[in-house]
């Protein structure tokens, strides 16, 4: 009788993917080849801050808060109510995209109706911040995510729902302004002017409104009867809000179990957790990065050929070496079943190539990420060095075409992590991927 009340009855076919490093794992390019099997992309957490690049064909699609399904006709795609959405953000990646010729309608395009909204209030309370924190700066792509998710903490935000009716909208602007116009005066700025807000929230949210659903009713009719659903995560598991790199992190859970709180379905429907890995290691902002290179021909390499440059705010990302104790870590908080490992064609060239296996801080040797932030900027990477190729692994589309040293490689991050690598990506271009286990087959 157990057996039969635990027993789901209905194996679920899902599959999400998310990163399991600092982001910019390379995730949109996996998710894009996901979707062709997929009729739904599900997005449940982070915001704008996230930018995801597609190339297709000899095009290059740079998405930061649609789903990546987007750009595939009848994919059908939700943002769901763990993201937050500013709607003029939103307002621009539609039109950018129609005016490329994608097709975006009510049918293929849900926006969960309870999502917090992110307002021009709150990227500019993420400068003062920022400003004010001189020596602590958290780096934070200053697009208002971390303010807009306090406010949504703090029982205090305006929700797309509220757009529906002037009520709603006033009682929701008035309680959000009494949290923050004592607040921007204590940092030096001005009080909101209501009115000239009520007045932009009125004129955009036709634009939002037009694809507004509760989330109980998009679980319903789109994403519990799709017979196959990708979960898309942004940023990635060491800047979970929980489980990452605190206090250097994103204000959301990035990692698998997010994406059921964000998007309203039960843990069994999310299904199998891919994460996506960089061959090597990068991270912006500040905070911890303990397998970090100095600036210096490797780090000028991994920059150069990987071009590490951030898509949502131009910065240059750190890079360094693979680090394996965090990305355990991250897979172990997270669930993950198997790995797609990107960007191995990055490190084609090298003579040696090295992996962190472990930190060393204060003369002793751990192989776990430890919780205080002052640890993990004092851990020295513990490293172990394999060979190179000269061999390219650009464009490799099979297991048999890589050099020995790779492959080598691809099984030592297994090892180390415990997990089987499915999918390499060889190269940004959707063709070039060698995929050892369909995921969608294993869900
Ligand atoms: P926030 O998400 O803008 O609050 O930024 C917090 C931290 O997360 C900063 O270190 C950002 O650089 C980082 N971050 C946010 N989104 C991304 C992303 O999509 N890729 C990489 N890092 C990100």
């Amino acid at each position: 009788m157990w057996s039969a009340l635990l027993r789901s009855d209905r194996l679920v076919p899902n599959v999400i993917v998310f990163g399991l490093q600092w982001g910019d794992e390379g995730k949109g390019k996996i998710v894009d080849r996901l979707a062709e099997r997929a009729d739904i992309v599900v997005r449940y957490q982070g915001g704008h801050n996230a930018g995801h690049t597609l190339v297709v064909g000899t095009e290059t699609f740079k998405l930061s808060l649609l789903p990546s399904g987007i750009i595939r006709d009848g994919t059908r795609c939700v943002i769901g109510n763990g993201v937050v959405v500013d709607p003029w953000a939103l307002q621009t990646e539609l039109r950018t995209l129609r005016q490329r010729g994608v097709n975006i309608t009510s049918e293929t395009l849900a926006i969960a109706d309870s999502a917090a909204l992110i307002l021009p209030l709150h990227a500019e309370l993420d400068g003062l911040r920022e400003a004010a924190a001189a020596g602590q700066r958290i780096g934070t792509t200053g697009r208002g995510i971390g303010p807009a998710y306090e406010d949504k903490v703090g029982r205090r935000a305006v929700r797309l729902a509220d757009l529906r009716d002037s009520a709603s909208l006033d009682d929701a602007l008035r309680r959000l302004l009494t949290h923050h116009d004592p607040l921007r005066m204590g940092l030096g700025a001005s009080k909101i002017d209501r009115h000239q807000l009520t007045e932009q929230l009125e004129t955009i949210a036709p634009t939002l409104l037009e694809f507004a659903h509760p989330t109980g009713w998009i679980a319903r009719h789109w994403i519990r009867p799709a017979r196959r659903a990708l979960f898309e995560g942004a940023q990635g598991a060491m800047l979970d809000l929980d489980h990452g790199t605190y206090p250097f992190v994103t204000s959301s859970n990035t990692v698998p179990s997010g994406a059921g709180v964000g998007s309203g379905v039960d843990a069994e429907a999310i299904g199998f957790a891919l994460a996506v890995c960089k061959a090597y290691a990068t991270r912006v902002g500040s905070g911890p990065f303990p397998s970090e290179l100095p600036t210096g021909p490797i780090h000028d390499h991994l920059s150069r050929m990987g071009k590490e440059m951030g898509t949502v705010t131009g910065r240059q990302r750190r890079c360094g070496w693979f680090d394996a104790v965090a990305a355990r870590h991250a897979c172990e908080i997270s669930g993950a079943r198997a790995i797609a490992l990107t960007k191995i064609d990055v490190l084609d060239g090298l003579d040696t190539i090295q992996i962190c296996v472990g930190y060393r801080i204060d003369g002793q040797t751990i192989d776990y990420l430890p919780t205080r932030s002052r640890e993990q900027v004092q851990a020295e990477p513990v490293l172990e060095t394999m060979p190179g190729w000269t061999t390219p692994t650009a464009g490799v589309r099979s297991m048999s075409e890589l050099p020995s040293e790779a492959a080598a490689y691809i099984r030592r991050i297994e090892a180390l992590l415990k997990r089987p690598i499915s999918i390499i990506s060889t190269s940004p271009r959707r063709d070039d991927t060698i995929i050892r286990n369909d995921p969608f087959e294993a869900a």
